[in-house]
């Protein structure tokens, strides 16, 4: 597992299937450990993981770290990743961007097998929903919902929830999202990961 994990970050470093690999700086593959039962999706490296080649090392990240803390869990409970690689200079993906890149995300997902899957925001979420074939909603009706995924492959829980940076950009949206976070407590996911 982890030869293959260790190859398809190789095949990320060098990918160039869309144009984004021209203004990258370092692709941000994912981080955490291959036996991780909980992975989190978000869209796609900002300013700050381009330079570092992390996932969520920003503004964002210090909030989800902050998020996580609200569910007793830390970054090394967690394996984190992204539904692009490669910096998103306006922090949007086009179409046919997320069609080239997201074969590196299922591969991950297949390897991983994690038993519960986060998605940050609504691209995440569109994606995992469209490809696991659940009924797709906005996400002031999904957020901090627990769907069930059971494929050849896979058995999971997968839980929509906000996008921190949503919660940054819209003070709003910051007890609904910290309410969420704190609902998803650590004893709930080792439960659902052991069902
Ligand atoms: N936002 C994301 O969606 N992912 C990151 O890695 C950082 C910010
Ligand atoms: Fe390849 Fe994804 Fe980077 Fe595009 S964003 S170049 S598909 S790794």
């Amino acid at each position: 597992m982890r030869d293959k994990l260790y190859e398809l970050r190789r095949q990320v470093e060098y990918c160039t299937k869309c144009k984004l690999w021209k203004t990258r700086n370092r692709p941000v593959f994912g981080e955490g450990s291959e036996y991780a039962e909980i992975m989190l999706i978000g869209l796609g490296p900002g300013y700050h993981e381009n330079l570092e080649g992390r996932p969520f090392v920003g503004a964002a990240g210090k909030l989800l770290d902050g998020l996580l803390k609200l569910s007793g869990l830390e970054r090394g409970d967690v394996y984190i990743t992204n539904i692009m690689k490669c910096y998103l200079p306006e922090n949007k993906a086009k179409e046919e961007e997320i069609k080239a890149c997201t074969p590196y995300l299922d591969d991950q997902v297949e390897i991983i097998k994690p038993k519960v899957i986060i998605l940050l925001g609504n691209v995440a979420t569109k994606y995992i929903f469209n490809k696991f074939r659940l009924q797709l909603a906005p996400m002031r009706t999904l957020h901090g919902k627990f769907f069930s995924v059971s494929t050849l492959f896979l058995q999971a829980k997968v839980i929509p929830m906000y996008h921190p940076a949503a919660a940054l950009r819209n003070p709003g949206l910051k007890d609904i999202v910290e309410n969420d976070w704190e609902n998803l407590d650590k004893v709930r996911l080792r439960k659902l990961a052991m069902d």
